[in-house]
């Protein structure tokens, strides 16, 4: 047994279908009278759906969320908050939403009620990011973390497949880092494990059966536990690498997890046996990294990082950048090592 630190910062879950139907409830639970509701234009439905929840704790909608949180529509969704006296905030969305929740949180330090409706795991992580004059910065910050999550397999069923399969890549990518992690605890241990197995046994369903609820409501209750793994413990070279392409290359979140993941679990394959051996089990497979792309390829992929905006030319630039400040990872990380995993996972090569 490792030594270990356990610190929960604890948030109040709700799960399951209908759960929506308590927003009010939850609101009033946390001594707020008024809430703003946060959504992307895209799911102002969504916004409108909980606004029709609250009835008149509603004080309005807030539908301009968009990626990578800009500091200015943070900034404008609290002077929404201010002119209509409002005390609290619902984010209901995926990881950008919830995010421009945070930044919303880091600053006045008003409650936020998050309703997930993708499987990035925001939602259960005290981490920030938001971008101020082009430059992103991320942060951890116990005031950011929502008081209360609301998760409804409801409201992830409108999610296509496309989006669904990459979502759910990236947090199952949060539990095998999680399982290798230096600061790993076996409660973590066990919440990666069990996420990964509800994970990798719906996603395929989700991905195929569009209106599977069962399915949805099983990857929604693995992406709770992965969020939980990802708020707790800390990352690798698999997470490392993926915010250096998205921030340097500006290619897509999710579809870079989902492209990235199995080589990077190539590249720790002997360094950290123990994990792999975990997640193998959990996947029902003999080899994580293997296992993990042909997940991938069917979820519908992507596979390659030329098929998602990589430019081949950027490949060098991409294994310096991720090499240049030493931080954990279960085998060292140098430059030839990351260099090789990137050229695999630019040509989508299934992990030998
Ligand atoms: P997203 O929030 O950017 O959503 C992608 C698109 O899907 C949006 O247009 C959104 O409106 C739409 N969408 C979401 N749910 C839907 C649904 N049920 N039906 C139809 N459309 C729906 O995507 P994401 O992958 O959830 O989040 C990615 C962002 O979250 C990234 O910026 C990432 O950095 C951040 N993130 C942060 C953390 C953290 O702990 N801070 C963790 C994971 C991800």
């Amino acid at each position: 047994m490792h030594p270990f630190v356990y610190d929960q910062p604890a948030a109040r879950v709700i799960f399951g279908v209908g759960s929506l139907d308590r927003l009010a409830e939850e609101v009033k639970r946390l001594g707020a009278r008024r809430a703003i509701v946060l959504s992307t234009p895209d799911q102002r439905s969504d916004a409108e759906e909980a606004a029709r929840r609250l009835g008149d704790m509603a004080a309005a909608i807030f539908a301009e969320a968009v990626m990578h949180v800009p500091i200015e529509t943070a900034r404008a969704a609290r002077d929404v908050a201010k002119q209509l006296d409002a005390d609290c905030y619902v984010a209901i969305g995926g990881g950008s939403t919830i995010g421009l929740g945070k930044a919303i949180a880091l600053e006045t330090g008003m409650p936020i009620i998050a309703v997930p409706t993708t499987f990035a795991g925001s939602e259960m992580t005290p981490i920030y990011g938001l971008t101020e004059g082009g430059i992103k910065k991320t942060g951890r910050d116990r005031r950011v973390l929502p008081r209360t999550v609301l998760y409804d397999p409801t409201l992830t069923l409108t999610l296509p497949a496309r989006i669904a399969g990459p979502s759910g890549m990236n947090a199952i990518a949060h539990c095998v880092e999680g399982l290798y992690a230096q600061d790993a605890s076996p409660i973590m241990t066990l919440l990666a494990a069990e996420g990964i197995r509800a994970l990798s046994c719906s996603l395929p369903i989700v991905v195929k059966e569009p209106k599977n609820l069962e399915a949805r409501s099983d990857a929604l209750y693995g992406a709770w536990l992965a969020g939980t793994v990802l708020g707790n413990v800390g990352m690798a070279i698999h997470h490392k690498l993926c915010h250096t392409l998205g921030g340097t290359f500006n290619l897509p979140h999710a579809e870079t997890h989902t492209v990235v993941l199995p080589h990077a679990m190539e590249f720790n394959r002997e360094a950290a046996a123990d994990a792999m051996r975990i997640a193998a089990d959990a996947l029902g497979v003999r080899d994580t990294a293997q296992g993990l792309y042909d997940l991938a390829q069917r979820l519908g992929g992507p596979l390659a990082l030329k098929d998602i905006g990589m430019p081949a030319d950027g490949l060098d630039r991409a294994a310096r950048l991720a090499t240049e400040n030493p931080y954990y990872n279960p085998r060292p990380v140098e430059y030839a090592g990351v260099r090789q995993l990137l050229e695999n996972a630019f040509h989508g090569k299934r992990p030998a």
